[in-house]
């Protein structure tokens, strides 16, 4: 008998917790030799979330319904670390609430860990209904993470995978609280399989992202996988001091042709650009020291204020 955890992560989703939970009962109960469930992670809903998910819980003749349910609002990522480390099951598969990652493709991702894959993943081949403004900084933040990462993100690759156990386990394996799940389970290894999707517009509520709140987590994503913004910083101090250093050349030997004094001007536009460049350097070193900072705190990725799971 196969055994699958579905692990949904849950903020503000009241009106799709029966829809989900509904569409997952169809698509899962048709399939043979399974055993599945579902692990609500409640992200601190202020709505009425966790109600809608204890109903469930309650009364599930198709599957269990488990539950996890934080404190407070500690975000996505640390409500998948949570979903993953209550899992018990062979198969692990993370999934939106909002019916935007379509529950049918899951046969066809257990297939694909049955043909020996470790993973499958889920890739949107269209981002239609998506803002023009998020699907540009999408892209710019994998063109980004390409050069920066020392990762390969697959474009367009969601957090909707399945995963075996053995990746769950690596991917709990990895304590760090800034957590990037798609970078982590880049950087685990393993196998993937991608498979397509068209963009689905959610069914219910809204996007809990802001273009603020993603800009902070791409920079931390981009960040907790990378040193080569350091490099970069080196190579540009290096490349500055050689134009200082040419610079330099060219007023002595024009002073000394031409003789005058035009230096004045050329020292404040020196001064801007070196002081530019000392401020993005600290700005560098301060997101650096804002990661070492975070990881040294080292404060629990949640606190569980209550759960159906005895562990
Ligand atoms: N989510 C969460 N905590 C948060 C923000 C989002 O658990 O702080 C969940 C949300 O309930 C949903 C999933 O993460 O199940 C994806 O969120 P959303 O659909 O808002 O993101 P988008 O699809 O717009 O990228
Ligand atoms: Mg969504």
């Amino acid at each position: 008998m196969r055994t699958l955890d579905v692990i949904i992560p849950c903020y503000n989703e009241e009106p799709c917790i029966d829809l989900i939970y509904q569409h997952l009962s169809e698509t899962l109960n048709a399939c043979d030799d399974l055993q599945w469930s579902v692990i609500f992670v409640d992200d601190g809903s202020s709505d009425h979330t966790l109600e809608k998910i204890k109903q469930l819980s309650g009364c599930t003749p198709d599957g269990p319904v488990r539950y996890v349910s934080f404190s407070r609002n500690f975000g996505k990522e640390s409500a998948i670390y949570a979903g993953l480390s209550y899992s018990t099951a062979e198969y692990v598969v993370l999934m939106d609430a909002d019916l935007q990652h379509p529950p049918e493709l899951l046969p066809q991702m257990m297939e694909a860990l049955e043909e020996g894959y470790d993973c499958c993943g889920a890739k949107r081949v269209t981002r239609g209904g998506e803002p023009p403004v998020r699907s540009m900084l999408s892209k710019a933040f994998y063109r980004l993470t390409n050069i920066f990462m020392n990762v390969d993100l697959h474009n367009g690759g969601s957090d909707f995978q399945m995963m075996k156990r053995p990746v769950v386990e690596a991917m709990l394996s990895m304590p760090e609280r800034g957590r990037f799940t798609k970078g982590i389970l880049s950087w685990v290894g393993f196998e993937t399989k991608w498979i397509e999707y068209e963009n689905v517009e959610r069914v219910a509520g809204t996007t809990k992202w802001s273009v603020r709140s993603l800009t902070r987590y791409a920079l931390s994503g981009i960040i907790s996988f990378s040193k080569a913004p350091f490099l970069w910083a080196v190579w540009l101090g290096g490349l500055i001091d050689l134009a200082a250093l040419v610079a330099a050349v060219i007023f002595i030997v024009r002073i000394a042709v031409r003789g005058g004094v035009w230096g004045p001007s050329i020292l404040i536009v020196l001064g801007l650009f070196f002081m530019g460049t000392v401020f993005i350097l600290l700005g560098m070193l301060g997101e650096y020291m804002a990661q070492i900072y975070q990881e040294v705190q080292r404060r629990p990725v949640f606190i569980v204020k209550q759960t159906n799971i005895s562990k």
